[in-house]
C-alpha cells in the first residue's frame, strides 16, 4: 500500500488525513488543537475504529507531527506498521501569489516563494509554513508538495483579476483577484466533466459553506471567481460581509471612529449571516430561526441566496453559456432550501431543477438535481480537497 499524507496546518491546529492512493481511501484522519496552548489535544480515527482523543502537550507543529506519526505507527490503534508506509506528504498553502499556477514538489525556493507570499496571506501563510517545516524536521527524506488554495485562479485573464485602481498598485502591492477555495472548485469542476463526459464544458461552481465563493470554468481552466485579492470578497457569509461598496470602509471609520483594524475585523468576523440575522452564522440556526418567524434570518438567507444566483446570471453571461451549474461544501451539499431559493428562478438559462428531488435526494453522494430536459445540468457534488491534494502529492512525489 501507498499513502499520501495531507496536511493541513492552522496556526493552534493541525487537521490530517492519511490517504490510500490505489485504493483512494482514507486510512485515518483526525485534528491537532490547541498547538502552542495549554492543555493541546489530538483526535484521531482510524477507518475502521472509533474516534479517540489523546491529550498531549503540543509545543509547536513539529511536535504535533510527531504525535500523528507516532500514533499513525502505533501498534495498538494505528493503522501502518512503520514510516515507510508514508510515501508522501501533501500540504495545503493558502497563498501562492502569482508564483504558484500548479501545486509543486517543495524544495528550499519553494518555501521562500510561500515566505515571500506571507503580506497577501498574513493569517495563514505563517501556519502553512509551521506544518511544512515541521514535517520536514521528523520525515526529511520523504518528498513533500504544496497545494496552493490560488493556484485555481491563476488562470483568469487580467481583465478579470485587475481592480480598477491604478495601475500601481497591482505592480507595487500585488493588489489584484487571486480568488480562493481553488482545490474545492478544481476539483468538484473536474468530477462535474466527467459526469458530463464533456472535457471542454462551462461549469458554475458553489461552494457554499462558512466561507463561500463561485467559480466559473471552461474546461476545467478558471475563467473568473467571486473572492478576490482577500476571502473577503463576492458572497455574504457565515461572517463576513462580501462585496459592499469600498467607500464605506472610510464612511465607517469617520463615523464610527473604528480603526482600519477595527473595520477589519467587523467586516470579517462580525458581518455577514451573523451580523444581518443577529442569530447565528450557521445555516441550520438561521432556518430554525427564520421557521420561528425571525425576520432579519429570513432577510440573511434571502440575501445570500439573491447573491449566489447574480454570479450564477453574471458568470452565464461571462462565458456565453453553461453546461453545468455545481453546490459544494457544507451549505451547498446539505442545505435544500438554500438551493431552492437560489435555482427557483433560473429556467430562462435553460437550468430547470427537480425542486421535488432536490428536497429528498441523498447526502454525501454526487447527484443531479436538475430535470431530465434541463439544458443546464445542475450537480450536488461533495467536495474533497485533501483527496483532491492527495492526488496532486502522489502525481507529483510518487
Ligand atoms: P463548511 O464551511 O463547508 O464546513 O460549511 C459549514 C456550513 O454548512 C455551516 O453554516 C452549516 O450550517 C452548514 N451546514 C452543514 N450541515 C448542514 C445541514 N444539514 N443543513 C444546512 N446547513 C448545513
Amino acid at each position: 500500500m501507498k499513502s499520501v499524507l495531507v496536511i493541513n496546518a492552522g496556526s493552534s491546529s493541525l487537521k490530517y488525513q492519511l490517504i490510500d492512493i490505489e485504493d483512494k481511501k482514507v486510512i485515518a484522519k483526525g485534528l491537532c488543537e490547541r498547538i502552542g496552548i495549554a492543555d493541546s489535544l489530538m483526535s484521531y480515527k482510524p477507518h475502521d475504529g472509533d474516534k479517540v482523543e489523546i491529550k498531549r502537550d503540543m509545543k509547536n507543529h513539529e511536535e504535533a507531527i510527531a504525535l500523528v506519526l507516532d500514533t499513525l505507527v502505533d501498534a495498538k490503534i494505528g493503522v501502518i506498521p512503520d514510516m515507510s508506509g508514508i510515501a508522501a506528504v501533501g500540504h495545503r498553502v493558502v497563498h501562492g501569489g502569482e508564483k504558484f499556477a500548479d501545486s509543486v514538489l517543495i524544495d528550499d525556493g519553494v518555501i521562500e516563494a510561500i515566505r515571500e507570499c506571507i503580506p497577501l496571506g498574513p493569517l495563514h501563510n505563517p501556519a502553512n509554513l509551521m506544518g511544512i517545516e515541521g514535517c520536514r524536521a521528523v520525515m526529511p527524506d520523504v518528498p513533500m508538495v504544496a497545494v496552493f488554495d490560488t493556484a485555481f485562479g491563476q488562470s483568469m485573464e487580467p481583465k478579470t483579476y485587475m481592480y480598477g485602481l491604478p495601475y500601481e498598485a497591482y505592480e507595487k502591492y500585488g493588489i489584484r483577484r487571486y480568488g480562493f477555495h481553488g482545490t474545492s472548485h478544481r476539483y468538484v469542476t473536474g468530477r462535474a466533466l466527467a459526469l458530463l463526459n464533456k472535457p471542454d464544458a462551462k461549469v458554475i461552481s458553489c461552494h457554499l459553506g462558512n466561507g463561500s465563493s463561485v467559480s466559473c470554468s471552461i474546461g476545467g481552466r478558471c475563467v473568473d471567481t467571486s473572492m478576490g485579492l482577500t476571502p473577503l470578497e463576492g458572497l455574504p457569509m457565515g461572517t463576513r460581509c462580501g462585496s459592499i461598496d469600498p467607500a464605506i470602509v472610510p464612511y465607517l471609520m469617520d463615523r464610527a471612529g473604528m480603526s482600519a483594524k477595527e473595520v477589519d475585523a467587523y467586516m470579517n468576523k462580525k458581518s455577514g449571516m451573523l451580523g444581518i440575522s443577529g442569530v447565528s452564522s450557521d445555516f441550520r440556526d438561521l432556518w430554525a430561526a427564520a421557521n420561528e418567524g425571525v425576520e432579519r434570518a429570513k432577510l440573511a438567507l434571502s440575501m445570500f441566496a439573491l447573491a449566489v444566483k447574480k454570479y450564477i446570471g453574471a458568470y452565464a453571461a461571462e462565458m456565453n453559456g453553461v453546461d453545468a451549474i455545481v453546490f459544494t461544501a457544507g451549505v451547498g451539499e446539505n442545505d435544500r432550501g438554500v438551493r431552492e431559493l437560489v435555482l427557483k428562478g433560473l429556467d430562462y438559462l435553460g437550468a430547470e431543477a427537480d425542486f421535488e428531488y432536490n428536497l429528498s435526494c441523498p447526502r454525501g453522494v454526487e447527484t443531479d438535481i436538475s430535470q431530465n430536459h434541463s439544458k443546464v445540468k445542475i450537480f450536488v457534488i461533495p467536495t474533497d480537497e485533501e483527496m483532491a491534494i492527495a492526488n496532486d502529492t502522489a502525481a507529483l512525489a510518487l
